[in-house]
């Protein structure tokens, strides 16, 4: 007789096998998350590549089919407690607007003071439904995730990497510059890493 470890081995497997190990996806039912970071848009074209704007050049980009815009973002899957990219669909978004807004979950900042609970009908398919609910009250994030959220890539900075990626790809030379985001909405959302500068510059305003 041998010993011989099965945990060991599907811990392992598991690893070696889940290649979107650091990804959200999506399950039937509920999906509790915090919301750690703002968004940056990306748009991709099925089965192709992450676009790089059809003004930069894009060369996936065709009459028939569009770019489907999701927004990358950074998350804790309370499922196993662990920090993960999200890519947001519109819908979604649109709902943190909403809470934004709300007096009694309005926020100002990222990390959102509160989880919040994705409710998904017919996830993976074409017509699925989201139904975001907040959280009935405020929550401190345990200190190792804050901590290791520090050392995460700005979501910008990762999706301008994809576009350089993609860019390469298609044969383009691509300059960055600044963000979609940056461009086309007010930055209400500031990083974990700006949020901490103010509040340090709060301490030296002397009142
Ligand atoms: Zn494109």
């Amino acid at each position: 007789m041998s010993k011989f470890d099965y945990g060991d081995l599907a811990n392992k497997y598991q690893r070696e096998s889940n290649y979107s190990d650091d990804y959200f996806t999506m399950q039937e039912g509920a999906n509790k998350m915090r919301i750690m970071s703002g968004s940056e848009p990306i748009s991709e074209h099925f089965k192709k590549g992450v676009c790089i704007g059809q003004d930069k050049g894009c060369t996936y980009h065709n009459e028939k089919e569009s770019a489907s815009l999701k927004f990358l973002t950074w998350i804790i899957d309370r499922k196993d407690n662990t920090l993960k990219q999200y890519k947001m669909p519109y819908t979604i978004v649109k709902q943190i607007a909403a809470l934004q807004l709300d007096p009694e979950y309005a926020f100002e900042e990222v990390p959102m003071p509160y989880d919040v609970t994705i409710n998904a009908k017919n996830a993976g398919k074409m017509e699925v439904e989201y139904t975001l609910t907040a959280a009935r009250s405020n929550s401190p994030i345990e200190a190792n995730l804050l901590e290791e959220f520090t050392k995460k890539t700005d979501v910008r900075e990762i999706v301008n990497k994809m576009k350089i990626n993609s860019a390469k790809k298609q044969g383009i030379e691509y300059s960055s510059g600044k963000s979609d985001y940056d461009q086309s909405i007010p930055d209400s959302l500031p990083v974990i890493k700006e949020l901490t500068d103010a509040e340090q510059h709060l301490e030296d305003i002397p009142f």
